[in-house]
């Protein structure tokens, strides 16, 4: 039976990348493993299977009595339902340490860096495992995805020279060029049905027992939501009541621009004053600057709910 390699569910590029890439270290090391999925890809993440030429990793939500790494995430919201009934060997990630646990010694590689796959190049180097020019490509587009081209606070030096160290091997002269080509593709979303924009990048977190929803929309301009915002906030509050949630939260992010528009919908009266300290008005709010749900949404959220 093989080993599996899973990211989060509604998964993204990084987990994607990231399971595909320690699949083969992990192989190459002698311990046959699969990269798996727990949902359907993104149209980017699509482009970049479709560019180096990798077929989409296995789709498999269950997972009792296997053995898996988990990448990407250590929240047991967002990985496989029945995670509890399976042997984790170890967690590759780069998020705030969640509540995923073990009854048995694991791996663990958590740094504080802007994408999960800046550690398993580390882990690479490593073993001294050479990587393949294809997945040294993927590896480098889910770093430019994850750190917005660099630009998001959550970018380090390790990321930028992981980029550079991947491009070499990959052969890419201009990874920035590609990077806003991936960025263009994320931004086709005339045409897509309001609520799969909003699942497009959306994770659950439980926040004291309150379980909050949030979504992010990276484009390259903002204006292309003006026609879609009225249906985009009236189906976050749809996914609230359906899900149970206590708040969903979408960001419309301008990568240009380098602010996102915040859409809430809340229990609480006005959580964006009480989190970010500035008010909505008609259940939206600009916050300059802010382009990572990590490192800049997710704790202030968390400061609220303690
Ligand atoms: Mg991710
Ligand atoms: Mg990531
Ligand atoms: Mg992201």
């Amino acid at each position: 039976m093989p080993n599996y390699v899973v990211g989060h569910k509604i998964p993204d590029s990084d987990s994607i990348c990231s399971a595909i890439a320690l699949a083969y270290l992990k192989t190459t090391l002698g311990e046959e493993t699969v990269p798996a999925r727990l949902g359907e890809l993104s149209p980017e993440t699509l482009f970049i299977l479709d560019k180096f030429g990798f077929e989409q990793p296995q789709l498999k939500t269950n997972y009792a009595g296997e053995s898996l790494y988990i990448v990407d995430h250590s929240e047991r919201t967002q990985g496989p339902d029945d995670i509890d009934d399976a042997t984790i060997l170890g967690i590759v990630d780069h998020h705030k340490l969640g509540d995923i646990t073990t009854s048995t010694p694991l791996e663990i590689w958590v740094r504080p860096v802007g994408c999960t796959n800046t550690i398993i190049k580390m882990m690479y180097d490593f073993h001294h495992i050479e990587i393949p020019q294809n997945i040294a490509a993927a590896m480098m587009c889910a770093i430019l995805s994850d750190t917005v081209i660099f630009k998001s606070p959550t970018c380090t030096t390790a990321d930028i020279k992981c980029v550079e160290a991947l491009a070499e091997i990959a052969g890419i002269e201009n990874p920035s060029e590609l990077g806003m080509e991936m960025f263009k593709v994320k931004s086709a979303v005339e045409g897509t049905p309001i609520r799969d924009l909003v699942l497009r990048d959306f994770k659950d977190f439980d926040m004291n027992g309150n379980l909050v929803g949030i979504g992010q929309l990276e484009v390259i301009d903002l204006a292309i939501f003006d026609e879609m915002k009225a249906d985009l906030a009236a189906d976050i509050a749809k996914l609230k009541a359906e899900g149970n949630r206590h708040s969903v939260l979408l960001l419309l992010t301008d990568i240009m621009k380098e602010g996102s528009e915040l859409l809430v919908v809340s229990d609480h009266n006005d959580l964006a004053k009480a989190a970010y300290g500035k008010p909505t008005e008609n259940g939206k709010v600009w916050l300059d600057g802010v382009l990572s749900r990590k490192k800049q949404v997710v704790p202030p959220l968390q400061e609220v709910f303690s």
